[in-house]
């Protein structure tokens, strides 16, 4: 049988029906699958040792004569043990396995092998355990070179990947490579061929590294390609300009009870600059928890109502738009030249309404109705909501600037939902679009930001106010709780306040009402009888999410229990402690979060981190909270303890899980960034990779 690029597993010799579906189940359909399936890390058995060098503890290979060898059972634990005693020109040893009965049937008195495995040591001596085991021949492909190790399914191994794949390799070379020869001259990139060859069964370390570095580069390319078409596809769109009306600005900055920092400005200047442009804006807005970005939305905002449009800003929580709903509208009311005539939002208006009068309750549809119709009208020029704001029934009159704050907190589908709302007929005015700001306190470190947001362009605030103080940050181990407990109460006497945050207990605790209501119920009647506690969590209506955040800032309570759904945007000025529970299950980018609650005051603050672990790993990791200088060395420290995927949600965002590349590869990112650029425009020449690209756009979502 002639075996092609195409040809199904089944059909490769020594692949039967079993074995088949093991294989399907890691995606490997056909043989130029087998291709792709890179291993995920190498032993290295290239080193012959002779067995008089070997030494105990440390994984050798040796080659050897086998002298005797037969598979007996243990009499008590009934497993079979296979042993053999081999041996070279300096000298022989023992070798054993386990449960692998059929051994002998392999290889057998007179064969010469190769042994690589791990030399330990009994009572008679030292032997070779369980090592991978193949007779001497011209090329070897399990022992005796730099060995690929593949992720596996069950009941499959190791020497059946290697097998099959080997036995395919060769055809590599019939695989069209669709890198530009030019590229991969300037990038000194191999051939994909060799690449993939080298990724396999590489010769050297060095070649490893070149094979590397071609096919992460394919996978980055392809990434900022698509970037590229995203950014070219935008240009074409348009949107209204507005107009910077400088004075007005200045009076709004003055207005203010404090000074911008440089980085506000530099932001502000950033995003004005972008609106007053007839091309689409679509920046990201990147300042750590407290950082300011609130008011650089506003004065963007600002510049789009005195133009005329309308401007909406959403938030992924009902009590972060009430939030800034109030913080707009206290904004724009002291400043007396504000041209905003009446700020409302779609849900918070509402939920404000039926606090206020039960009555309302019954009459919420007309409430909405009226709101929607100001909307629609224009008699509401800016919009604060939560994602209710792209349902269908709101309707804009001339809609000019989208804010997206805390977008990362937005799920996938409803920021996929957003984007192509914003950019779809029913937000245009006259064939415009909005303008498009999205906001974020998760620090992206900066390569990083341009893989995933590369169609973005990047607004950074990198400094905080002036005069705040730096949270102090404890790691608190179980006997030093009773401490931390007397230290909130003396907190709380002197008039501040204090957050609790527990995390999701169990799956099924999707809410975390349980883990919060245990916690609350614990503090209220053993820790701290006398004082008054407020618990907030995802099951509680809107209306009493909005009470218990009332009664917390209205300082009715000294303490609010909550779930993490306080992480986002939260403005408590008094609370001075932060108290996080089991923090080894949050990320650090959370705990920081976290701890961005605290410390938005002249008050000292203090953010106690609680643990029951005592994996060394986990205190390394909750350590980089007291020594990372700030949010975006925490970031960096959170790539390397977890992996991007974990932290930014890669696998639910649609984003490309990368193969082989890191995101941490900056140098090849900034190639393939640079290349991207160059090339396409010219893309059209390249039908091989255009085809490629064709086909990677089909399975991924980017920002
Ligand atoms: P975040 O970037 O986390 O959204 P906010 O916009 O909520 O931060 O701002 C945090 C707090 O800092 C708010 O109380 C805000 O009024 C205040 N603030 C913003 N900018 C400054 C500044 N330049 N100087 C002092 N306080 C500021
Ligand atoms: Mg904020």
């Amino acid at each position: 049988m002639k075996i092609t690029l195409g040809t199904p597993i089944s059909e490769l010799p020594r692949v039967g029906n079993i074995l088949t579906k093991r294989l399907h189940k890691l995606g490997l359909k056909k043989v130029s699958d087998l291709f792709f399936y890179y291993p995920f890390r190498y032993d290295d058995f290239s080193q012959i040792t002779l067995i008089a060098k070997v030494q105990l503890n440390t994984t050798a290979t040796i080659k050897a004569r086998i002298n005797l060898i037969a598979t007996k059972r243990s009499p008590r634990k009934r497993i079979y043990i296979t042993e053999a005693l081999v041996s070279d020109q300096t000298g022989s040893l023992k070798v054993i396995w386990f449960n692998q009965p059929f051994i002998p049937r392999l290889i057998q008195p007179g064969d010469f092998v190769y042994f690589s495995g791990k030399v330990e040591h009994d009572q008679y001596g030292i032997y070779l355990n369980n090592p991978t085991y193949e007779k001497v021949k011209a090329d070897q492909t399990h022992t005796a070179r730099i060995v690929p190790v593949y992720s596996l399914t069950e009941n499959l191994t190791e020497k059946q990947i290697r097998y099959l794949v080997k036995l395919v390799l060769p055809l590599a070379k019939n695989i069209p490579d669709w890198l530009p020869e030019n590229i991969k001259k300037e990038y000194h990139l191999l051939n994909l061929s060799q690449a993939l060859y080298q990724i396999h069964f590489p010769v050297n370390y060095q070649t490893l590294l070149k094979a590397q570095d071609r096919l992460k580069f394919d996978e980055l390319f392809l990434i900022q390609l698509k970037t590229q078409f995203l950014r070219k596809e935008l240009a074409q769109e348009k949107s209204p300009a507005m107009k910077f009306n400088q004075e007005l600005t200045q009076k709004f900055v003055q207005s203010l009870p404090f000074k911008l920092t440089n980085s506000q400005k530099k932001s502000a200047w950033e995003i004005l600059r972008d609106i007053q442009e007839k091309k689409p804006m679509n920046r990201l807005l990147e300042g750590d928890v407290g950082s300011g970005k609130t008011v650089v939305a506003a004065i963007a905002i600002l510049n789009t109502v005195e133009s005329g449009y309308q401007a909406a800003l959403m938030a992924p929580t009902e009590i972060l738009a009430q939030q800034h709903y109030k913080t707009l509208t206290s904004l724009f009311k002291k400043f007396s030249a504000s041209p905003v005539s009446s700020a409302s939002s779609v849900r918070s208006a509402v939920t404000a309404n039926i606090t206020r009068s039960t009555k309302l309750i019954n009459n919420r549809k007309t409430t909405e109705k009226t709101i929607l119709n100001k909307i629609a009208s224009g008699k509401v020029n800016i919009i604060i909501g939560t994602h209710a704001l792209i349902q269908e029934k709101v309707g804009f009159k001339n809609l000019a600037l989208v804010i997206v704050d805390e977008q990362h907190r937005f799920g996938v589908e409803q920021r996929k939902k957003l984007k192509q709302k914003v950019q779809n007929s029913k937000f245009k005015v006259q064939g415009q679009i909005p303008h498009f700001l999205s906001m974020t306190a998760t620090p992206i470190p900066r390569s990083l930001a341009l893989t995933l947001y590369g169609d973005l362009d990047l607004s950074i605030i990198n400094e905080m106010p002036v005069g705040r103080k730096k949270v102090l940050t404890k790691i608190v181990p179980p006997e030093k709780r009773q401490l931390a407990y007397q230290f909130i109460r003396d907190e709380i006497k002197s008039g501040r306040q204090v957050f609790v945050i527990c995390p999701l207990i169990d799956p099924s605790d999707k809410l975390g009402v349980k883990a919060a209501t245990a916690e609350y119920e614990k503090l209220k009647k053993e820790v701290f009888p006398n004082l008054k506690i407020g618990l907030l969590h995802g099951k509680l209506k809107a209306i009493e999410k909005e009470q218990a955040m009332k009664n917390f800032q209205q300082k009715k309570l000294d303490i609010l229990v909550a779930t993490p759904v306080v992480e986002v945007g939260i403005d408590i000025p008094n609370a001075s402690v932060m108290m996080i529970e089991a923090a080894e299950r949050f990320g650090l980018a959370q705990l920081h979060q976290f701890r961005g609650r605290v410390g938005r005051a002249e008050h000292q603050s203090y953010c106690f981190v609680f643990t029951e672990s005592d994996s060394e790993k986990t205190i390394e990791r909750l350590n980089a909270l007291i020594t990372a200088k700030d949010g975006f060395a925490l970031a960096e420290k959170d790539l390397e303890f977890r992996g991007p995927g974990e932290i930014y949600g890669f696998k639910q965002s649609g984003f490309p899980e990368l193969k082989i590349a890191k995101l941490t590869d900056y140098a090849i990112i900034k190639n393939t960034r640079e290349a991207a650029q160059k090339l396409y425009p010219q893309l059209n020449k390249y039908p091989l990779l255009k085809q490629k690209l064709a086909l990677f756009s089909q399975s991924i979502h980017l920002e």
